[in-house]
């Protein structure tokens, strides 16, 4: 099949009146509900929005709404998102647009989105957003359209869950006629030819009262959250891209390395697209690099899998298999056993495990290859695989900057079977994939990676 960038992107969710039938007059406006996208270039969203707005010769006004009791987190998260969405209020400004931000309350979208005659939002991927946008949108009579910014349409790849990698990646490249397809999309043009909104609200200082409000949890090195925004998320993956890119396999499977590209926080409040850092990669390279596997079939997967599953955050997601195996191996002796607070600071008997958990308390981040052992572990030391998902999700949604993310509950969920297949039967985990500190020790110079963190001083 001809790869085509939008087929499958836009999705009416609701369209009462057609667009020739609109009653336009001066003060009418398409809006943009900026949330998961928070970048100005490569956002698919606000490309359509101003497309409507064109054709139908009115303004244009793009708004944030927030929520804190919606971004129910440390002030770690918020303070990332609330840094660069004032970056990309400066970036709309430069081009003569500019960004509304609101804090939400019951009667908001009403009163903002009077005059309004269309309004484009960004597509949720969690049954969690999704009610949550329900919500704010009802009673709204307005047309409602919402936009996928994944790489490729999460409804383009698949109508259903996928059960593993191998199934998605056959329907990817299928898609993609097995090639790498760079697509350059900047939106500045189009934000020129068309005007925006012009009311009081401004959005810097606006941001700054609520950031000055947040206290910043005490383990986090402070200056990682200030890199932030859509300018930060390329200077980091250029970077990356040219110093580290044809190593990645090594960098992303050795914990000596510390970090791989760290660029999932970015992506995960939606300050970079893959399709923009695809854009970044010479067209030859094949489909089947590690780094796209990753990128590309790893995370969109586990975009498919919380689309298509309202077990998403849970055990009942599992498949049989690895419920069956958990279920017969429940009464197993466990050596160890951990409450939430010995994992939280770092208590636990094991050096590496703890180093992990030190990375995540004072960067926001584990190394990939120590997050899979870290949460096997938890698996290991907890009476039962659902206390173990529940600790691993609460510890993992409440310090990783990209924690909450679609691939955070598939990241913690395959510790636990999901997305791969039955190994040799053992204590506790059953069939479940093994992993242990021997190998640890075997592959790498583990210790590297214990004296990078363990020397932190925390308490
Ligand atoms: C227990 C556990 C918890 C995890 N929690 C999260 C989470 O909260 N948020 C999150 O974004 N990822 C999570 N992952 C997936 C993966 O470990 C991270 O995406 C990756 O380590 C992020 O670091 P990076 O950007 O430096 O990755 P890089 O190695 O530089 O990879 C580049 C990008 O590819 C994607 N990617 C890499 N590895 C994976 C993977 N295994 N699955 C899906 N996509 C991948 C990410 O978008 C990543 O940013 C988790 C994995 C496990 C095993």
């Amino acid at each position: 099949m001809i790869f085509d960038q939008n087929f499958k992107r836009l999705e009416v969710i609701k369209e009462s009146v057609k667009l020739e039938d609109l009653n336009i007059n001066n003060k009418s406006f398409v809006g943009y509900w900026m949330s998961s996208n928070q970048r100005v270039n490569y956002n698919y969203s606000l490309n359509e929005s101003l497309k409507l707005a064109k054709k139908l010769k009115v303004k244009h006004k793009i708004f944030f709404i927030y929520d804190a009791k919606q971004y129910n987190s440390l002030p770690r998260h918020r303070n990332f998102m609330l840094n660069g969405l004032k970056e990309v209020n400066n970036q709309l400004t430069s081009l003569g647009h500019q960004l509304y931000f609101y804090t939400y309350s019951e009667s908001l979208m009403k009163s903002i989105l009077k005059n309004c005659i269309s309004l484009v939002v960004d597509l949720t991927y969690t049954n969690r957003a999704k009610k949550y946008q329900k919500n704010v949108l009802k009673n709204l009579n307005l047309n409602i359209y919402s936009v996928d910014n994944l790489y490729l349409p999460v409804k383009r790849v698949s109508d259903k869950q996928e059960y593993s990698a191998a199934t998605l990646r056959k329907k990817y490249y299928k898609e993609l006629d097995n090639k790498l397809h760079i697509h350059k999309f900047e939106i500045s043009s189009l934000l020129k030819e068309v005007n925006s909104l012009k009311t009081e609200n401004c959005c810097t200082d606006l941001i700054n009262k609520e950031i000055n409000f947040l206290k910043i949890d005490k383990f986090i090195d402070k200056k990682i959250i200030n890199i932030s925004g859509p300018l930060s998320a390329e200077k980091v993956i250029e970077n990356f891209i040219d110093l580290n890119f044809n190593n990645y396999e090594e960098i992303s499977s050795n914990p000596e390395y510390i970090e791989s590209s760290t660029i999932s926080r970015f992506l995960h409040y939606g300050q970079i697209a893959p399709t923009q850092i695809i854009s970044k990669l010479n067209k030859n390279i094949s489909i089947e690099h590690p780094f796209l596997e990753q990128l590309l079939i790893r995370r969109e997967l586990a975009y498919n899998f919380t689309f298509y599953n309202d077990n998403y955050n849970n055990h009942k997601s599992l498949p049989n298999w690895a419920l069956d195996t958990l279920d017969t191996h429940l009464k197993d002796k466990r050596e160890y056993i951990y409450e939430l607070s010995d994992f939280e600071f770092a208590q636990t008997h094991d050096k590496y495990w703890n180093a992990a958990q030190i990375q995540l308390l004072t960067t926001g981040y584990i190394h990939g290859y120590m997050r899979m052992y870290w949460g096997k572990k938890i698996l290991e030391w907890t009476p039962g695989y659902k206390d173990g998902i529940e600790i691993a999700l609460y510890l993992n949604n409440k310090y990783q900057l990209d924690g909450r993310n679609p691939n955070s509950y598939v990241g913690i969920l395959w510790c636990f079977g999901l997305h791969d297949r039955a190994w040799r039967e053992r204590s506790i985990y059953g069939k479940i994939r093994y992993m242990n500190d021997n190998g640890l020790r075997r592959k790498f110079d583990i210790e590297r990676y214990v004296n990078f963190f363990n020397q932190r001083d925390l308490f």
